[in-house]
């Protein structure tokens, strides 16, 4: 696996326990990826090499002018080995990064009724696959459930609120899974609501990502209400 060198040019916090890094790959590396792909990252963490995925969270670039970047959205883990390592790090640090790798990939163009389901930082590869969505102007209709513990946690919630004002033909649907004053949207588990947005299952296609629990459910849920296996593409984190 060859790692390049990449600074980190911007470190944005878009949650409490949630950071967004812009990635510029050094030597004028471009950076061929498909919406979905991720990256390995690697750092020497007290005498050790320590490896972790992380997924492309920007669109893939329209041509090569800025093909150098690619943003990350990463989560801490309290006690975990990477995230706080990374967490430390400030812009202008070079870190390693290699890829891009993954098989959930966007399917285009996307289909009437496609489904994506994310919990937490699963919510970065459909960031890379809406914003491209929408930077394409598809007209289809579709949906993103999006669970969070709460409403502090939802990840770029003005981003996702934006597009669901502004194109009918985008439901988000966001569940907290902690009860909450003031919260006005949907509370439980993002999986239990498929059925109250959606009738009708049958030639859809899904993309799950997050918490292998809420991946697990959701898959066996949306093949019970009449999706087909394969067209349910997934990750879990
Ligand atoms: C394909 C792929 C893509 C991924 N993309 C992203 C991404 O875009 N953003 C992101 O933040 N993470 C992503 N992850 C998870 C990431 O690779 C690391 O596992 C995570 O950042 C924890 O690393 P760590 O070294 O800090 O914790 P570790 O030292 O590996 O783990 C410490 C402890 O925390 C537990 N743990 C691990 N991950 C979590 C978690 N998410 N929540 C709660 N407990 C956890 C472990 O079971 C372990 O007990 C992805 C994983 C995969 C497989």
């Amino acid at each position: 696996m060859e790692y390049m060198n990449a600074e980190i040019v911007e470190v944005k916090h878009l949650t409490l326990n949630t950071n967004s890094y812009l990635l510029r790959l050094e030597n004028n590396k471009h950076f061929p990826y498909k919406a979905g792909q991720f990256v390995m990252l690697k750092a020497n963490i007290n005498g050790e090499s320590v490896k972790r995925a992380y997924s492309i969270a920007s669109p893939p670039p329209r041509d090569f002018k800025h093909a150098e970047y690619i943003e990350l959205i990463i989560k801490l883990v309290p006690g975990g080995t990477f995230t706080p390592h990374i967490f430390s790090q400030k812009e202008g640090i070079i870190i390693q990064v290699a890829g891009p790798f993954g098989g959930l990939i966007l399917k285009e163009p996307i289909l009437e009724g496609d489904i994506f389901m994310a919990t937490g930082s699963g919510i970065a590869p459909f960031m890379s696959m809406l914003r491209k969505v929408f930077r394409d102007h598809n007209p289809k209709e579709f949906f993103l459930f999006y669970g969070a513990k709460n409403s502090q946690e939802i990840i770029y919630r003005e981003e996702l609120e934006q597009w669901d004002k502004e194109h009918k033909n985008f439901h988000l649907i966001v569940s907290v899974s902690e009860e909450e004053k003031g919260w006005n949207g949907e509370v439980g588990y993002v999986q239990d609501k498929l059925k109250t947005y959606i009738k009708d299952f049958e030639g859809k296609q899904a993309y799950l990502c997050g918490l292998p629990i809420m991946v697990e459910q959701a898959r066996q849920r949306l093949i019970d209400l009449g999706i087909k296996p394969v067209d349910i593409y997934l990750e879990e984190y």
